[in-house]
């Protein structure tokens, strides 16, 4: 706890290995690390590795591998949130919320009223933040950013994807937050009781944009089996509205930290 985290971007091995030389950056420039500091690796695929800095130059820094263990820690079971993304600095608090919360996959929703269509740059922005999350909230499996896909488009997708999966016989839900459409709307408690004996494996949930869904996308969403979920009495933030839907899903999914106690996979327990 309180080590300083470094990213990864291959499968741990016992060893010794080099920081990517934006990690070696922060480690070296920023953090004033040098030999004989311990640190935690993780490689965005579940793995952290307790560790400590072995050699550095003006540039590098090499670092041996002490133990390895699998501890992905985001929420047990599938979670895909779409989200029509707002700019600037708030496209940053979205990717943080979802990382915190265990979501385990974003995907830009291009809707009606969407402003802004992600370009391939701003896409490779969200990565980077990932990680900075990840890096902050001890989660060890990075979220996934999807391509940005039209709403239509993608609720198709959920319904292959739930009938995929009902075939399994895996519960699943779908959700989508809509302050509108009182005829059609559950409130958060409703939902939450109506669904308290569910053991998910996926869910999915969709957010709008900052003018809202039309009332026309979210009946063709109704009409696909998702539920209209109500946030409350305020209109909240696209990202405060992340962090309750997330919240939601952590509940349905029983999150809590010792379900998978961490597997040491090689070198000593720590
Ligand atoms: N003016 C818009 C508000 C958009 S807020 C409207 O009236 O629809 C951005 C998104 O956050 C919404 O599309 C919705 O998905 C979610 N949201 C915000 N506040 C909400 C609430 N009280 N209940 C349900 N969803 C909400």
């Amino acid at each position: 706890m309180g080590l300083h985290r470094y990213y990864v971007p291959q499968a741990l091995s016992p060893g010794k290995i080099f920081l990517p030389p934006e990690e070696a950056h922060h480690a070296l420039r920023v953090r004033r690390e040098s030999v004989g500091d311990r640190c935690v690796l993780f490689d965005g695929l579940g793995n952290e590795a307790p560790a400590i800095i072995v050699s550095t130059t003006k540039r590098d820094c090499e670092i041996e591998i002490e133990s390895i263990r699998f501890a992905p820690r985001d929420l047990p079971g599938s979670f895909t949130l779409g989200v029509s993304l707002p700019k600037g600095d708030r496209l940053r608090a979205v990717v943080e919320k979802a990382v915190e919360l265990g979501v385990h996959e974003l995907v830009p929703l291009l809707t009606e009223r969407s402003v802004k269509i992600p370009t391939d740059n701003s896409i490779e922005k969200l990565q980077r933040f990932v990680i900075e999350a990840c890096k902050q909230c001890e989660r060890n499996r990075l979220m996934e950013i999807k391509p940005p896909i039209d709403f239509d488009t993608w609720l198709g997708r959920a319904a292959e994807n739930a009938a995929e999966k009902n075939a399994l016989t895996e519960p699943s839900f779908r959700i989508i937050a809509h302050p509108d459409l009182a005829e059609h709307r559950t409130t958060m408690k409703q939902f939450l009781v109506s669904n308290a004996a569910i053991q998910p494996h996926h869910g999915f949930a969709a957010i709008g944009p900052e003018g809202g869904f039309t009332d026309d996308e979210v009946l063709k969403a109704v009409n696909s089996k998702w539920k209209v979920i109500d946030l409350g009495s305020r209109i909240l933030r696209v990202e405060t509205a992340v962090a309750s839907l997330a919240t939601i899903a952590a509940v349905l999914f029983d999150d809590k930290q010792n379900t998978f106690p961490p597997i040491i996979i090689a070198g000593k327990p720590q």
